[in-house]
């Protein structure tokens, strides 16, 4: 039984097959098959099966899978392009027409719409709730919810849903539980020991680590892996060879990368807290969090996703002090994503304009003065004295 630190090294070794101490990258779309026809068909159809035709597997697709399941403490996983990918074919795993899903108001945006729009149009009820009412949840549910789907901490404002509750209402009721688990990490928060089913996750963020590739997983039963794996054979999102042995090589430093990532958030997080022209700091984390008793409860660390809302008069003042910082700041560049090395800040705001009416972006805090900072492993001392520059 090892420990985490010495699984991200060593997990899923054994799809290695070659003598290579680091797994080569299969870049091949197929590969030559066994003499015998029985041997031949077994390759064509069992899951996953890392030598046969791309879209079915590849070893370092078996091997990244092995070692995020470790991390979520399931049976199995599956690794695909995106994090999109992801949650689209493991929701389309478990719905079908007729069928009901319980969702939050609060998701990361492609979800929302995924379920909000697509689900709708193939003739699947979706209900929103607030994630932090737990009562909510349940009372949404009808004899025909088969999904409950949650996100925590959600994106942007860093709600938290209550896993051991959602873990218990889907056992009892006999629902799917399905969690994305990107803004966490397995490093802070493994939602399996709730009792929750399904974790999704963007591996283009912690996972990767570096910026510089997209992919996603799925972790759960090997029979629900089994079941998305025949649902990705045809939606057709295989992650590529290369992409593959990035994510392997990111998670490898993924508990360094995060418990650091941890530290130096919250100490930004502490130092922006004092700050005059920052109203308010959003961070899990602080004790001035509403849920933070909750996720200290459920979480190990606090990842590194902050929010801030700059101080103004009104929504105009607000969105230029907010122009102003971002134009101000050195090391955080205003970039998309998250959970790489480097630290990054977004306006929710912009970002999020097209897919959010202003109803929805009000309900769900997006106020023009709020910006979401994504914590990287710079030194400390740099980072907020790079807000210290840029505020003042
Ligand atoms: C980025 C992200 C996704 C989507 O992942 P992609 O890899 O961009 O497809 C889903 N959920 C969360 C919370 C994310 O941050």
């Amino acid at each position: 039984m090892s420990k985490l630190e010495t699984s991200l090294i060593h997990e899923g070794e054994h799809f290695n097959t070659t003598n290579s101490v680091v797994s080569p990258i299969y870049q091949t779309s197929t590969y030559f098959a066994d003499e015998d026809i029985a041997s031949f068909a077994h390759a064509a159809t069992a899951p996953k099966y890392p030598e046969f035709y791309h879209r079915h597997g590849n070893p370092t697709n078996s091997q990244v899978a092995a070692v995020i399941a470790k991390l979520e403490k399931t049976e199995d996983a599956l690794v695909l392009a995106t994090g999109m990918a992801a949650i689209s074919t493991a929701i389309l795993a478990v719905v079908q027409a007729g069928d009901h899903v319980v969702v939050q108001n609060a998701h990361y945006s492609a979800a929302l719409i995924f379920m909000r729009d697509f689900l709708q149009q193939y003739g699947v009820e979706v209900t929103p709730v607030d994630q932090t009412d737990n009562a909510a949840f349940e009372k949404a549910i009808r004899s025909n919810t088969k999904l409950i789907y949650i996100e925590t901490p959600s994106n942007p404002n860093l709600d938290i849903t209550d896993l051991e509750f959602i873990g218990k209402l889907g056992k009892e009721r006999g629902i799917t539980t399905m969690i994305d688990n990107t803004f966490a990490s397995p490093i802070n928060q493994v939602p399996a020991t709730y009792g929750i089913d399904v974790i999704v996750h963007s591996a283009t963020k912690y996972l990767g680590g570096h910026s510089d590739l997209t992919a996603g997983a799925i972790c759960g039963t090997k029979e629900f892996i089994d079941k998305a794996w025949r649902r990705s054979l045809v939606l057709g999102a295989s992650l590529s060879p290369f992409d593959s042995w990035l994510l392997l090589r990111g998670l490898k430093t993924l508990s360094l990368r995060v418990r650091q990532i941890n530290e130096n958030t919250l100490s930004l997080a502490q130092w922006l807290s004092g700050h005059p022209l920052i109203q308010k700091v959003i961070y899990v984390g602080l004790p001035s969090h509403p849920q933070h008793t909750l996720a200290k409860k459920q979480m190990q660390g606090f990842t590194g996703m902050l929010c801030i809302e700059v101080a103004g008069a009104d929504e105009q003042a607000q969105f230029a002090r907010a122009q102003a910082l971002l134009n101000g700041l050195k090391l955080f560049s205003n970039a998309v994503s998250l959970g790489g090395v480097e630290s990054l800040i977004a306006h929710p705001a912009s970002m999020w304009g097209a897919s959010h009416t202003a109803e929805q972006r009000k309900k769900s805090g997006i106020t023009a003065g709020l910006l979401r900072i994504s914590v990287g492993i710079e030194h400390i001392d740099d980072l907020i004295a790079d807000f210290e520059q840029a505020l003042s």
